[in-house]
């Protein structure tokens, strides 16, 4: 039986400009190349939890134009159930514009657009959404409230909740409780802790906290099962009695766009099935995958490419 995932979040187009270096302000340049990619943290790792084989629904909003309906073909070729994505009408889908120079810096504008008119009450209307699932997966990308909301009904249903608290934003303490699994990268990590300053991974030269500092405050906060994940380090766990490092593989990482967003959708397809430290495995190697790929949701792989499950 496959995992029933529902993934309440945002869906963007990405629009991507390629340029030898960033413009400055007020300048005008000609670029190289212009690439658009479905994305948004919720499609992308509603795309990763169905490529990985489990049942997936989502709810969220995006406009009735052309983004909006790409966005929902996409995810449908996926075998995602977006009956409950709502389209609507003069709202704009939302987008992120990025651009990248050669160096690999970039500049990323969000604008939310459909995913910041999903209301509490939208969720409300889609229990039977939340009654059919085992895991509720949820990012910031939407309004706080709703995000609250989803947590809350999640809860009150026994279900398990998986948040990637991101972008960062403080949370209330209200969400901090409802939540089963946080997954954080280390500036979210670093930013949730409250320990601010940066990371230390050097004992001689700085005097930020260690890892290990920002994963006990994050404990401490109350969240059953902490995941930080370190980039081409790979990813720190804690819960359900264990804890360890998983190392990432050493690859050619092309674009790390979606890197973190197929990690968390891949664990959450398959940490009901296989427990804390395997789901933690495979989605540190789906992740290790993406980042040899260009684009989000192009770059998620598919559970037969994972050598770990094999099939
Ligand atoms: P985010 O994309 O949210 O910033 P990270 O950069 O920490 O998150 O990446 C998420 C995961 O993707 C890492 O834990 C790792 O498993 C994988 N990953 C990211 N960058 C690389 C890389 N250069 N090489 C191998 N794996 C990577």
């Amino acid at each position: 039986m496959p995992v029933k995932i529902l993934v309440v979040g945002s869906l963007n187009m990405d629009l991507v400009a390629t340029v030898e270096a960033l413009p400055q302000v007020g300048e005008t340049l000609t670029g190289k190349r212009f690439d658009t990619y479905p994305g948004g943290k919720g499609a992308n790792q509603a795309v990763a939890a169905a490529r990985m084989g489990a049942s997936v629904a989502m709810l969220g909003a995006v406009g009735s134009e052309d983004y909006g309906r790409r966005l929902l073909d996409g995810l449908t070729l996926d075998d995602i159930d977006v009956s409950g994505v709502a389209v609507l009408p003069g709202v704009p889908t939302g987008t992120a514009l990025i651009t990248v120079s050669a160096d690999g810096h970039n500049t990323i504008i969000v604008i939310p657009g459909a995913n910041g008119a999903v209301q509490p009450a939208d969720l409300d209307a889609a229990a039977d959404a939340f009654e059919a699932c085992e895991v509720v997966v949820l990012q910031l990308e939407l309004p706080m409230a709703a995000v609250v909301r989803a947590a809350a009904l999640a809860r009150s249903l026994g279900k398990k909740v998986v948040l990637n608290p991101a972008p960062f934003q403080p949370m209330p303490q209200t969400l901090i409780s409802l939540v089963d699994v946080l997954v954080v990268n280390e500036i979210e990590g670093l930013q949730l802790s409250g320990l601010g300053g940066g990371l230390n991974d050097n004992a001689q030269a700085g005097t930020g906290p260690h890892h290990e500092e920002v994963m006990d405050a994050l404990v401490a906060q109350g969240y059953p099962v902490v995941l930080m994940t370190l980039g081409a380090e790979g990813v720190l766990y804690t819960g359900e009695g264990l804890s360890g490092h998983v190392p990432a593989a050493t690859v050619k990482a092309v674009d790390t766009t979606a890197a973190g967003d197929t990690f968390t959708g891949t664990f959450a397809a398959f940490w009901p099935e296989v427990g804390l430290e395997r789901a933690v495995a495979l989605a540190v190697e789906a992740a290790g995958i993406a980042v040899t790929r260009p684009g989000a949701q192009t770059s998620i792989p598919y559970r037969r490419e994972l050598s770990v499950v094999g099939d």
